[in-house]
């Protein structure tokens, strides 16, 4: 699918919104060497429009294990759950720092930890400035 255009302000807002860190594992971005990107929350294949209300940024590794995914399945239950949405959720509502660790707190934050692979081990080596007081 064609990447659409993002405008200098539009990509402005969405990286001072973010403060410049992975708006899904909290990584900063100057600590990736692979940086952060511009992602749709809801995928274009999705029918997902590129507006600020439909965009965060993420680092790579998020980014592409998320891929044009929506979510996954709570193998508990067999239920698919969304991911966490950083426009309209809270950050600390669905996940935790236990140190470099992610926690999640809750369904949603468990299946896009498990998903977007928040504590990998080669990501953990380089997670430890995550800004514990964020958000
Ligand atoms: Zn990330």
């Amino acid at each position: 699918m064609a990447h659409p255009y993002i405008s200098v302000e539009l990509r402005r807002l969405v990286i001072n919104r973010a403060d410049s860190l992975c708006e899904y594992c909290l990584i900063l971005e100057t600590d990736r060497p692979s940086g952060c990107q511009i992602e749709h929350i809801i995928s274009l294949k999705h029918g997902g429009p590129t507006t600020e209300d439909n965009l965060a940024y993420a680092c790579v590794f998020c980014n592409l294990q998320k891929g044009t995914d929506l979510g996954s399945i709570n193998w508990q239950t067999g239920e698919l759950v969304r991911f966490f949405n950083p426009r309209r959720d809270l950050w600390a509502d669905h996940f935790r720092l236990d140190e470099a660790i992610i926690q999640p707190l809750t369904i949603i934050g468990e299946v896009t930890a498990r998903i977007l692979d928040f504590n990998d081990r080669d990501r953990l080596s380089i997670n430890f400035s995550r800004r514990s007081w964020f958000p």
